[in-house]
Order: C-alpha cells, then structure tokens, then sequence
C-alpha cells in the first residue's frame, strides 16, 4: 500500500491540534451566537469566551493579568510594540525608546510601530549581549520609558533568554519588559514574577491558528488607544466579533499543553538528545546552533557543512521527513538567517541550517525514522 504516513517534526512552525482542542471547537460549532446579542445565544457565546479567558490565565499562571484575544501573535506584538505603549499610572502616557533583540522574531522586528529602535546584539550563544543591553540602557536619557522587547524562545535556535534578570534591570531602568512567548508558553511554565506583558499564539501549542493574545498586567501597563477600533469588543480594546471557535479551541489547547509540560517537556527532550547523539556519531562535523546556551527541550537547529539546506529537505521530504530550514514563518522562501547571522555564525554554514522541532504527538519511532534519514543524507 501507499508510504508511511509523514514523520513530522516542524512544532516549531505549528503544532499539530490536540484532542481537547478539537473536541472543545467541535462541541462549539453546535451552538451559534454573536458574544455581543444579549439573548441567550450571546450570552452562551459570551460566557464560552470568558471561560476560555479564565482558563488561560489560570494556565499561564497569571490569573491577575489582563487578555486581549486577537488573530495570532503578530497582531498582539503591533498592538504592544508602539510608542504609546507605556508605564500605567503616570500620566506622561508611553515609551519613549524601544530596544528590542537581533534575534526577534519578524513579526517583532518588522511590526514595531517606532520610528527606529535600538538593536541590542546577542553572544554567539544565542544568548543577549548582557554588557551591550547595559551599555544601551546607560546611554538612555534620564527621563527615558523605554520598551524592552525580548523573546523568551528563540524559533529557530531554541535558545533560551535569562527573562528574570532582563526584567529587572529593565524595572530599574524605568522600562517595561514585553516578551514574545510564543515558542515557551505551553512548553515550559511561564516564569514567575512574568513579563510585564507577553504574547502567545494559540497555533504554536496545539490550538487552531488564526488565534493569539495578549497578556499584560493593567498595573504596570498602559496600552493607550487601541489599534484597531470600532465595536468596543474585548473592552474597547481590539473591535470586531471575536473569533469564538478559536478561542475556545486556544482556551482548551493551553489548558492541556500545561498540564502536560511535567511530563512532555522530559520526553520530548529525551527524543531531541537522541537525535542530536546519533547526528554527531553519523556526522562528525554536524554543527547544532545554541547547543551553549539554556535551550527549549524541543528543539535543534544542526548544519552539515558543506551541504545546502534546500537539497537535505528535498532529500529528506522524499523520505517523508517533515522538518524546516530556519524560519519557516511566510515559507516557500528560503532566505539567510537573521536568527544565525546575528550569533555570528559564517552565511555559508547558515545556508545548511535545518530545524528539527519535536512535541507532543511525536514518538520514538518518529525519532528513528529522523534518525535513519539523517544517516542517508549523501
Ligand atoms: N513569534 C514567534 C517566535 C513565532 O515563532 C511566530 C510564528 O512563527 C510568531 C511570533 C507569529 O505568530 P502568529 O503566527 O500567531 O502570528
């Protein structure tokens, strides 16, 4: 009969749906309801979304924070990333300096709404230059707000940020820490004390995409006048009728995903390691990226020198091998690695960079078949 089913290994771009997700939307596709009517069916509509709230802030572990739904993290990154986002409280009303990573993803980089922001560099770890993030908050003026922009995982590479130290010299610097979630939530738990406002993406951690949010603490955060305006949903802050199959889909998806981190997070770094092992024995000269620095326990970045990044997924596709190379965010286009340029690594090994990302419904024998096609790699 026809070829094995697909060993996929791409969570990094999106994760397969998990079973709670599908059953939860499937269960609310029976029941019809605008959020807005004030009948029975709105209000069913409406209570579905303010659970799936609830649960999400539960889950994340932030229960006093405040969620916007939106269509996905990019949408929460351009409603965080403007100069009117700023301290609460203060009357001076937002940022006045935005200083965000190298290594952001390009919905961050490319989003921002300010006329220019600092690039504060990364070691050839993956990791933030500690010393250059000090120097740019040195160089600030006193009356400075700044908006500190660091992603807590990085997509490609899976290296990790200190999130608690940046959050503090921030704080001490007068800024707030706004952090890109989106590969750590439903991964790892959500540090504690948390950013003061992060994004996630439903798509990321087993719920539909097209679904997003943002969390933020109305404390410390001021969001000013909301970007896309109209009906007054989402307390007047992100008009238009929610996307309730979504979010109901997004509130079961991170329910389930962290519960399961405890026992996720060890297999599926168990299976990463097993592949980066095999990798070195069947390649000597394999290179993994961040393999230095605190990684998500997913996810693997390799090159073989020497070898294109295209030809290994052409190669490895016929193998029924699912994985990417580099960002696969708007793909079809493979172009140099912002991501693996900004850790100082040579263009010609970047142009070889393969990401491996593993998570919830991969196996063991997922990882084998990975394994075995590695070894046929010419
Ligand atoms: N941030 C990171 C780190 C991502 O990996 C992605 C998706 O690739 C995004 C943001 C954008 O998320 P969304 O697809 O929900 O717009």
């Amino acid at each position: 009969m026809g070829r094995k089913p697909a060993v996929y290994a791409d969570y990094n771009a999106t994760s397969p749906l998990r079973t709670s997700a599908r059953a939860a939307m499937l269960a609310a596709l029976e029941v019809d309801g605008n959020p807005s009517s004030i009948h029975s069916f709105g209000r069913g509509a409406r209570r579905s979304i303010a659970d799936a709230r609830t649960a999400i802030l539960t889950a994340l572990g932030v229960p006093s924070y405040r969620l916007i739904f939106t269509s996905g993290a990019t949408e929460a990154l351009s409603i965080l990333l403007r100069p009117q986002v700023g301290p609460a409280g203060k009357g001076a009303g937002g940022s006045s300096h935005l200083l965000m990573l190298a290594t952001e993803h390009v919905a961050a980089l490319g989003g921002h709404g300010f006329p220019n922001a600092t690039t504060l560099p990364v070691a050839t770890s993956g990791r933030i230059d500690e010393a250059a993030f000090e120097a740019a908050l040195q160089g600030l003026p006193d009356d400075a707000r700044p908006l500190v922009c660091v992603h807590g995982a990085n997509n490609e590479t899976g290296v990790l940020q200190p999130l608690a130290e940046i959050r503090q010299r921030t704080h001490e610097a007068g800024g707030l820490l706004v952090c890109d979630l989106v590969q750590w939530a439903g991964r790892l738990l959500i540090p504690n004390p948390a950013p003061d406002a992060f994004v996630v993406s439903a798509h990321k951690l087993g719920g539909p995409s097209g679904v997003g949010a943002l969390v933020y603490d109305p404390q410390r955060v001021d969001l000013g006048e909301a970007l896309i305006r109209g009906g007054g949903q989402e307390r007047g802050a992100r008009a238009g009728t929610e996307n309730r199959i979504g979010i109901v889909g997004f509130g079961a998806a991170v329910s389930e995903a962290t519960a399961m981190i405890a026992a996720e997070a060890p297999r599926v770094r168990a299976l990463r390691d097993h592949f980066e092992a095999a990798l070195a024995e069947q390649h000597p000269e394999a290179r993994v990226f961040g393999a230095e620095a605190e990684r998500l326990p997913n996810t693997s970045c390799v090159a073989l020198p020497g070898k294109t990044a295209s030809t290994m997924l052409m190669q490895l596709d016929l193998d029924g091998i699912a994985i990417s190379s580099g960002a696969a965010c708007s793909s079809g286009k493979v172009t140099a690695s912002h991501v693996l340029s900004a850790m100082g690594v040579a263009p010609e090994l970047a142009a070889g960079a393969l990401r491996i990302s593993f998570g919830w419904a991969s196996t063991d024998e997922d990882c084998d078949r990975l394994v075995a096609a590695f070894a046929r790699l010419a």
